[in-house]
């Protein structure tokens, strides 16, 4: 049974939810009844790169199953210690792409702005493990000059608020963000990155919902769910919010051994989200962050679950299977026959 403390705190406001994430390994793995001995191993990794988890989310996980994979995403593991070749901290060679603080200019276009480095959860196989957040954070005075080099740039059509998660920022915070991109006359659309509205749904509130309305401009907001058990009712609720404010609503995975990596798991995915009003967009293939080599699924199996997927969904429901290669000026697209050419996006 669900114990008693899990079901109440779902009625705190989401910055009290925030503060309130699990973030002891010990309290995880006895809230959902496993095996003591995983404390040594998660402990060992947790100090590498901390444990973090909404309660929200412990709620969706199975008690008694070490194997969950929702649990899988967050539990520090003694896998993640071992060294792996081809895996790095900057996998994506991020550093080069980063010309002001804060300010990341990978996508012809588009620019990124890392608005924050804080996100609600903290995902094992996350990219930025290692991201130097400290010296990069778009933060108070920094915003400034990532907003000027926006400005200066006339190629920039869409600005992406990136992280980190966005949304780990107050509501005055993207106001005051989104109001000094305003005036800036190039700047045509706006997209928000984030796994909030699934990790910690009380976020999307009422006064983010006033936020997003008001917006000057065509707004696309891509969250981020692995599995169709991420998505109960309290983060349908807050998608459609999301929806009601008018923002078209994407969906990025990430191909994990473990998660989702079967016909059946992606399928249900495709179908749990498109019931919640968005839309498949991006499978990733894992990127190689030192840690993450467990969850590694070989490019040519990945090649096989689309196809399969494609075989049995429609064509909207089935996400483009995607790679980020460092230095690159987009993501590159996989193809989904067996042959070895892939085309640049
Ligand atoms: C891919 C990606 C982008 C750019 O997305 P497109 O949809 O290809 O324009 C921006 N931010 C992150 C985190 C991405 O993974
Ligand atoms: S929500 Fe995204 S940025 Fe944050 S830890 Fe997870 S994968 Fe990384």
């Amino acid at each position: 049974m669900i114990p008693a403390r899990l079901t109440d705190c779902h009625r705190d406001t989401w910055q009290q939810q925030m503060v309130d994430a699990v973030t002891d390994p010990a309290e995880l793995l006895d809230m959902l009844g496993l095996d003591p001995a995983l404390l040594t191993p998660a402990l060992a990794a947790a100090a590498r790169f901390r444990l973090r988890v909404p309660r929200s989310f412990v709620r969706r996980m199975r008690r008694g199953d070490p194997h969950d994979p929702l649990l899988r995403q967050v539990l520090p593991v003694g896998e993640e210690l071992r060294d792996a070749d081809g895996y790095s901290a900057d996998p994506l060679g991020e550093a080069a792409a980063n010309p002001v603080p804060g300010l990341l200019r990978k996508y012809h276009g588009r620019a990124l702005l890392v608005t924050t480095g804080a996100c609600a959860v903290q995902c094992r196989y996350c990219f930025r493990r290692e991201f130097p957040y400290d010296a990069q954070v778009s933060d108070g005075g920094r915003w400034h000059e990532a907003l000027a080099a926006i400005a200066a740039d006339r190629s920039i059509e869409e600005v992406i608020l990136s992280g980190g998660d966005p949304l780990s920022l107050s509501n005055a915070r993207l106001g005051a963000l989104t109001d000094s991109l305003a005036p800036i006359p190039h700047v045509r659309r706006l997209r928000v990155h984030t796994r909030t509205p699934v990790v910690l749904p009380a976020r999307v509130d009422e006064g983010f919902g006033h936020w997003l309305a008001r917006l000057p401009w065509p707004v696309v907001v891509v969250v981020h769910a692995n599995h169709a058990r991420e998505i109960d009712d309290e983060v349908t609720d807050s998608l459609a919010r999301v929806r009601a404010a008018g923002a078209h609503l994407l969906n990025q995975s990430v191909l994990l051994a473990g998660v989702n990596d079967s016909v059946d798991a992606l399928a249900s995915l495709s179908g749990a989200l498109f019931d919640a009003g968005a839309l498949p967009y991006y499978l990733h293939l894992l990127d190689r962050v030192r840690g993450a080599s467990h969850f590694d699924v070989p490019e040519a199996r990945a090649r096989e679950l689309v196809r399969g997927l494609a075989a049995r969904l429609p064509g909207y429901l089935v996400p483009r299977l995607v790679r980020e290669e460092a230095g690159a000026p987009g993501k590159t697209l996989l193809p989904l026959s067996t042959g070895s050419q892939t085309c640049k996006l």
